[in-house]
């Protein structure tokens, strides 16, 4: 994926899920490449790219998928002062965000069929849940963008990208030789 930004350049790595889970990783921040400060967790997801695409379909198919094939893995992950609370935020507007967008549809579908004076017909529901689908989905891209994310998970392996590059530069040199285990503080 091209990336037209003079911004600090971006990196994709892939870690082996002990690496991951145990904080065996370079003390440089992911998100910027500058020395890192802590080690803190963060949960990553990741779903497959059909399963958002059946937000187009309603949202049920979307749920049901997102059952199916979401996995999760925790990444006790370096972290320089100023993102030693990576992610808190997002983590904190998206979930009212979603409810409020949702609330706010399912309204706008009630005050339609109030106003109407009979309820929504298939066909006028259908374009309700397709509308909303779409939006749920622009939030949920939207939200993810430049920022560092899982784009795939194994049971073996996380795969991240939008990392620093410093970072994956430092990763790269140290798989070679066996590194030696780093100082790790403050895993929560
Ligand atoms: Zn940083």
């Amino acid at each position: 994926m091209a990336r037209g930004s003079s911004e600090s350049t971006m990196a994709q790595v892939t870690l082996g899920r002990l690496e991951a889970e145990e904080g065996a990783l370079p003390p440089v921040c992911l998100c910027c490449g500058k020395p890192a400060a802590l080690y803190r967790v963060h949960r990553f997801g990741w779903q497959p790219v059909y399963s958002y695409l059946a937000l187009l379909l309603t949202i049920w198919p979307f749920l049901f998928l997102t059952l199916l094939t979401r996995r999760r893995m925790r990444v006790l992950a370096p972290w320089c002062p100023a993102h030693r609370r990576y992610g808190g935020v997002r983590r904190m507007v998206l979930p009212p965000v979603l409810a409020i967008l949702t609330a706010v549809l399912v309204l706008t579908t009630a005050w339609a069929a109030a106003a109407t004076g009979r309820p929504l017909g298939g066909m006028q529901q259908l374009v309700a849940s397709w509308t909303g689908g779409f939006l749920l989905l622009s939030v949920l891209l939207i939200a993810r963008l430049r920022t560092v994310r899982a784009v795939e998970i194994t049971t073996e392996s996380i795969t991240l990208t939008g990392v620093a590059e410093a970072f994956a530069a430092q990763l790269q040199l140290e798989k070679g030789p066996r590194a030696q285990p780093l100082p790790v503080r403050a895993a929560s």
